[in-house]
């Protein structure tokens, strides 16, 4: 066999020493496959410079852009790729990113194509099996693919403590011995965030709901479903008895992912959507008017969570502040507010305002959430259950001061070049 021919190459354009904006691109005798196709986590919102690694190169061809899931530091810069590199994704993944696209009007020029969860497809050289997996992110995915007898695993974003946490456990049983090399985030290296399970959440928020005379108002990421399931689990418990009432955009989420699964929808029991008048006005130019139109009978006008206030859990987030004010909306000293999102986006941007909005009303706090990532000690017990020859992070800030327990890290820069089978062959993997 002809290295030469045979080699595969493996660049981490991005996120080799940062959290997000995933872009790893593996070759094979000049046939490429991107693994995602991340928008860096610092970039803000409305910056519309480009985000492309300046080592992508987008005049060549791709075979296929392979997206682990709908967060946007793994699809955001989608739409400044070429429209002739096919995209390979999970069907709710497509939604949820198109959703999100129409909401921000971006046009995404390239043709979507889905994968199931384990069943083998090939793109040139290059087989790939999707598995399904637990993130906070609805449909994400790890990825195995290999090529030229080179098995690579790449993790996506993954955890082990959520609702999904058995499909994990069930692949770290069942996966074929040939991993040489894995890709692995490492978000939560370094850091001491919350991992306990959603049902543990569940358990807090029904003493939460049961122990607070008022409105409880809480902030959570409405792609989040499994904060979603926990939320509403906790509403529709007989001791809390409470209504969950989101906004249009984490309805729509609802509406378009029950779908996919026994999930709780806006025409369920317990679950009420506020029609705002932003919100309505956004739906009503982004051309989702008929949207609206249905979630009327399922509605709730602001005004209404100002009277009988035990009754509501309120998702709030900064757009719908001026509305909720406008309505008489306002937090008291009997009302708690809880963050459910990582604590760090507290200290500015929208979580920054919200903050202030309840503090400067004397509304307690009560922070209930727990990480959509891998504690270090599951980390650890993935890759020792994977046992690869090569472990390559990525999607961490730490993994130059906390490699202990990990076995066999080869550690790239973003941009550079690996010749993969090399450096499996050193370490008695395939030559
Ligand atoms: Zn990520
Ligand atoms: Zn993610």
């Amino acid at each position: 066999m002809n290295s030469q021919i045979d080699s595969v190459t493996l660049t981490i354009h991005r996120a080799a020493n940062e959290i997000g904006g995933n872009c790893i691109e593996i070759a094979a005798n000049g046939e490429r496959i991107l693994l995602d196709a991340g928008r860096p986590l610092y970039a803000p919102e409305d910056d519309t410079c480009s985000f492309i690694p300046r080592t992508l190169n987008t005049e060549l061809p791709v075979a296929g852009v392979l997206l682990s899931h709908a967060h946007q530091d793994h699809y955001g810069i989608l739409n400044e790729l070429p429209a002739s590199w096919p995209v390979y994704c999970g069907k709710a993944t497509e939604s949820l990113i198109r959703l999100t696209s129409g909401i921000f009007e971006k046009t995404l020029p390239q043709q979507f194509r889905n994968w199931e969860s384990d069943s083998p497809f090939e793109l040139g050289p290059f087989r790939i099996t999707p598995f399904l997996t637990d993130h906070s992110a609805f449909d994400a995915y790890m990825l195995l693919i290999e090529v030229y007898g080179c098995g690579i695993l790449y993790s996506g974003d993954f955890r082990m403590h959520g609702r999904k946490s058995v499909l994990v456990k069930r692949l770290m049983d069942s996966l074929p011995p040939y991993v040489d090399a894995l890709i692995m985030e490492g978000t939560n290296l370094g850091s001491n965030k919350s991992c306990c399970s959603e049902e543990e959440l569940e358990e807090r928020f029904i003493d939460l709901f049961k122990s607070t005379s008022g409105r409880v108002f809480v902030s959570w990421s409405a792609q989040n479903i499994d904060r979603t399931v926990t939320l509403f689990k906790a509403c529709a418990n007989r001791a809390a008895g409470r209504t969950l009432v989101v906004d249009l955009y984490t309805a729509e989420v609802m509406e378009m992912l029950a779908d996919f699964g026994r999930l709780p929808r806006p025409s369920w029991g317990h679950v009420k959507v506020v029609v705002t008048k932003a919100f309505a006005r956004m739906y009503e130019k982004t051309g989702r008017g008929d949207f609206l139109q249905r979630m009327i009978p399922h509605g709730i006008s602001a005004r209404a969570l100002a009277e009988n206030p035990s009754k509501w859990v309120v998702m709030t987030r900064k757009s719908l502040l001026w509305d909720f004010e406008h309505c008489g909306v306002i937090p008291s000293p009997s009302d708690v507010w809880s963050w459910s999102m990582w604590g760090g986006y507290l200290k500015e941007g929208d979580g920054l305002v919200l903050k202030d909005w309840f503090e400067s009303r004397g509304c307690p706090a009560c922070h209930i959430h727990t990480s959509g990532h891998a504690s270090p000690s599951a980390l650890k017990e993935f890759a020792s259950s994977i046992q690869p020859k090569v472990l390559i992070p990525v999607h961490g800030v730490d993994w130059d001061n906390e490699p202990e327990g990990f076995a066999n890290i080869l550690r790239l820069a973003d941009g550079e070049p690996c010749e993969l089978r090399q450096h499996i062959a050193a370490r008695g993997g395939v030559a």
